[in-house]
């Protein structure tokens, strides 16, 4: 089957004055994709979400949506649902006001408008808040209206700018979850923007990983968490430990380290090729370490250390193991036997060569 391509940008570029915001953007959106720009505050998602809205318009490069180049075409003609961070709802309209003012400015006739509203107000799970006004309705609920809005003109490309930021933890979840039920069920191709690795990771068919205007890496979240292409993908997705070492052996795609504290490590399945003595970086996740009772640790990949931090977190605790040179942290599951951690006590750490990434040292 030939993919249909609902955004296309082509090498991108903003600026605004002398600074470039945005470099070299490249991307293709399939149609009833999620796609998800994820980066630290200031990489240029927003910018280059409101080039694709027709906000702001590009200083090199071409944006085609459905195929048509549409460099300095205004929003209204690029039939797109927007939601923003602050839930921008019209605070003097009801919600059925709200969610109809798209389809008035469409001279959509007054019965078609009504049941509109109402499919859409079903979709969004609030059938019964059609007469109130935005200041009598939670965050969450004004969230939702907002959605509801975007998607009653039957947007072609759902943008969606930080749309949780502004809530607390328990309803961000819930609405995230709301999202991406959203999405099952109506498969608008989609364009979220997030500072929020959870949420990326969650919601995503793709994910853009963007640093100060570049293009870090586009990938599924398996891909961006499992087979990061630099060091900033893989520190920015999650919690890691660090270490730095040389390679004192290699053999396939195995890779055996010493690092700058002594420690004897071994990576497998490895993508990049390395040399001897060649200086590298070396993470392991705090979710793939066991703590232990005992090890033999002349083997690599285990270490003996001191537990100088245990915190309970319900599902899991969050170590940090002390075993001289490095500081691990560790994240150990419940449902582990040994999940009851207590500081002060001496444990053992270990992993599996095939949980360790090795990469090469950053030039610059
Ligand atoms: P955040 O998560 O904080 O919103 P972001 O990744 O969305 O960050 P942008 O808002 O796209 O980042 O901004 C990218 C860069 O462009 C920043 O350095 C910002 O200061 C700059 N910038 C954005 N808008 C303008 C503007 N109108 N004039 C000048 N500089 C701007």
């Amino acid at each position: 089957m030939t993919k249909v391509i609902d955004v296309e940008l082509r090498g991108i570029m903003k600026k605004f004055q002398n600074n470039v915001v945005v470099q070299d953007f490249n991307l293709q959106v399939e149609q009833g994709e999620f796609i998800s720009f994820l980066g630290p505050s200031g990489c240029g998602k927003t910018t280059t979400l409101n080039m694709i809205a027709g906000f702001l318009d590009p200083d090199g490069g071409d944006l085609l949506i459905k195929g048509q180049r549409m460099n300095g075409v205004p929003p209204y003609k690029r039939e797109l649902g927007m939601v923003f961070q602050t839930y921008s709802l019209f605070p003097h309209m009801t919600v059925a006001e709200n969610i109809a003012y798209g389809l008035k400015l469409r001279k959509i006739g007054k019965q078609e408008m009504q049941e509109r509203v109402n499919r859409v107000l079903e979709l969004v799970k609030l059938p019964n808040v059609a007469d109130r006004y935005p200041k009598q309705l939670s965050g969450g609920q004004r969230q939702r209206i907002a959605i509801a809005r975007a998607l009653v003109i039957e947007p072609s490309l759902l943008l969606l700018d930080e749309p949780l930021s502004n809530l607390d933890a328990k309803l961000r979840e819930e609405l995230r979850d709301e999202l991406k039920r959203l999405h099952q069920e109506i498969g608008v191709t989609t364009i979220f923007v997030t500072h929020d690795q959870e949420e990326a990771l969650a919601l995503s068919d793709r994910i853009v990983v963007l640093n100060h205007g570049f293009v870090e890496q586009i990938g599924t979240p398996h891909e961006i968490y499992n087979q990061p292409a630099s060091e900033f993908v893989h520190t920015f997705i999650g919690k890691t430990n660090r270490m730095e070492g040389e390679v004192i052996a290699t053999e396939g795609d195995t890779v055996t380290l010493r690092t700058t504290g002594g420690l004897l490590v071994q990576a497998a399945g490895q993508k990049h090729q390395f040399a001897l003595q060649q200086k590298a970086v070396i993470f392991v996740r705090p979710e793939k370490i066991k703590l232990t009772e005992a090890a033999d640790t002349a083997q690599p990949n285990r270490v003996k250390g001191h537990l100088q931090l245990a915190s309970f977190l319900g599902s899991y605790t969050e170590c940090e193991v002390a075993t001289g040179a490095h500081t691990l942290s560790v994240k150990v599951q419940m449902s582990d036997k040994s999940a009851e951690q207590e500081a002060g006590k001496t444990v053992y750490c270990q992993w599996n060569a095939e949980d360790v990434l090795v990469m090469p040292v950053e030039r610059g």
